[in-house]
């Protein structure tokens, strides 16, 4: 059985675990087929109900490094925690990474995903050299901007749907240390956020992301980070090992309901508040502050969450935010964590990508049934009206006509898949 981190069950036939590329294609032959990572993606994108799963995470070594180009050659299911910890120390770091470091070198390329540098480094894809894709036919396929780039384009974004791939080339940044200077400036409304940013990025941040308050009670509140490697780096032999805590149950029921949720977001604000100003932090607590506690999204009990992730264009962005926030509050629903992000205006990796010019909101939804599909449905109609589009490896119930609208080189892509790959996605929005 997969569970997605949202908590999405689902029961392939079948599940197979190569431990070599070379055994690979043998596993991509008949019926319905799907490489897996991490299960890191919160839906229905790394699940496949109606046919095998062949997991990445057996294909975990780094095969060279090129230490003077800062140029790596992995198999798939390389963790990006590992790419972390072995190049940081040699002054390398990965140049876009998530807000989880537990994800595969391949899930990162198969949802083009996308960290708070957007502005400077764009999204994971646009660092892939090249990559070595087994398609279900026994072939193999090289492939980069330059050779195969229709199939290249394909499958950064590609959701798993054109073949598995075998093989990375990707380029590390040159990075001073392990230490960011960072700071956190606490805002009112939705309005500074948006200055905020705007003053960020102009200034030459080289990172930044908002949290806010969408509880009931306050919404619009919230705190903004930003930081730049720090160039006087401490003793590097002063290795940070993080102290991590772990959820060790799911909880019968939710944990979190409108009193927690009021609760969690006026303390949270609260401590930001008072750690408000410049402070040195660990790329760990920097990039990866939900990694600190591991399981935390079994709070949700066993009915798990939802998260919904909309990026909307730049013109439209602070009115669709503003009414998504009044829809929430609303509701009485509110959201354990949201984050906001600006994407900026660079050409998309994949023919599929998510990140495009814009700001994203993320939000986390406790699955009430009904009533959250409800909401998020109502959230649906403004991201559409404002020509936005859902992010796929977040999703577990958007529209097949809202995908189609947000992602509109889905035909040119289609002519790249694999026709015997497919996910419990694939098959809601796309087949
Ligand atoms: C706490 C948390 C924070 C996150 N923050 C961010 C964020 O800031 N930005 C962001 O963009 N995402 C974020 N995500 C989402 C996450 O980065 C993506 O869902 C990522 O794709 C998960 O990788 P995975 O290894 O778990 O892959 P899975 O979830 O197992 O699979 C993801 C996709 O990769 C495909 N795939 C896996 N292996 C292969 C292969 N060998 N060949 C071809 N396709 C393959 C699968 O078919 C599937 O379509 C976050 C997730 C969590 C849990």
């Amino acid at each position: 059985m997969t569970v997605s981190f949202g908590g999405y069950l689902s029961t392939p036939a079948d599940e197979k675990f190569p431990n070599w590329a070379e055994e690979v294609p043998k596993f991509l032959s008949g019926g319905s087929i799907l490489a897996t990572g991490m299960s890191k993606s919160y839906g229905d994108i790394a699940s496949n109900a109606a046919g095998t799963i062949v997991s990445s995470l057996g294909l975990n070594r780094m095969i060279s490094f090129d230490a003077e180009l800062g140029v790596l050659v992995c198999e798939p299911g390389v963790l990006l925690h590992d790419i972390q910890e072995t190049f940081v120390e040699r002054g390398w770091m990965l140049p876009v990474t998530p807000g989880t470091s537990w994800i595969t070198v391949a899930g990162a390329i198969a949802n083009d995903v996308h960290g708070k540098d957007h502005h400077l480094a764009g999204t994971f894809g646009e660092h892939v050299l090249n990559l070595t894709v087994a398609r279900s036919d026994g072939s193999l396929h090289f492939c980069s901007p330059s050779k195969n780039p229709e199939l290249f384009r394909a499958t950064i974004g590609g959701l798993g749907l054109t073949g598995f791939i075998v093989q990375a080339t990707i380029s590390l940044k040159p990075a001073a240390g392990p230490f960011f200077d960072t700071e956190t400036i606490p805002f009112e409304s939705l309005e500074d956020f948006f200055k905020l940013s705007q003053e960020t990025d102009s200034q030459g941040w080289q990172a930044s992301v908002g949290w806010f308050d969408c509880s009931t009670r306050k919404a619009g509140r919230g705190s903004f980070t930003r930081g730049n490697q720090s160039l006087d780096q401490l003793d590097l032999t002063e290795k940070k090992t993080r102290k991590s805590v772990n959820l060790p149950i799911t909880p019968p029921f939710s944990l979190v309901n409108r009193v927690s949720l009021d609760l969690f977001n006026s303390a949270y604000f609260e401590l930001q508040k008072s750690g408000a100003g410049k402070r040195r932090m660990h790329y760990q607590e920097f990039y990866y502050p939900l990694d600190g506690v591991k399981n935390w999204n079994r709070i949700y009990g066993p009915r798990g969450f939802f998260q919904y992730q909309s990026v909307i264009p730049m013109k439209t962005a602070q009115s669709a935010t503003s009414e998504m926030l009044k829809v929430i509050r609303k509701s009485g629903q509110g959201s354990f964590l949201a984050v906001l992000k600006t994407f900026a205006d660079r050409e998309p990796a994949g023919l599929l990508s998510f990140a495009r010019h814009g700001v994203t909101l993320a939000l986390d939804f406790p699955n009430r049934g009904e009533s959250t599909l409800a909401l998020m449905e109502s959230l649906d109609r403004i991201v559409a009206e404002a020509g936005g589009a859902l992010n796929p490896s977040k999703d577990a119930r958007m529209s097949r006509s809202m995908f189609k609208a947000g992602f509109p080189e889905l035909p040119r892509f289609l002519l790249q898949r694999d026709p015997a790959f497919a996910s419990d996605f694939s098959r809601r929005v796309i087949d």
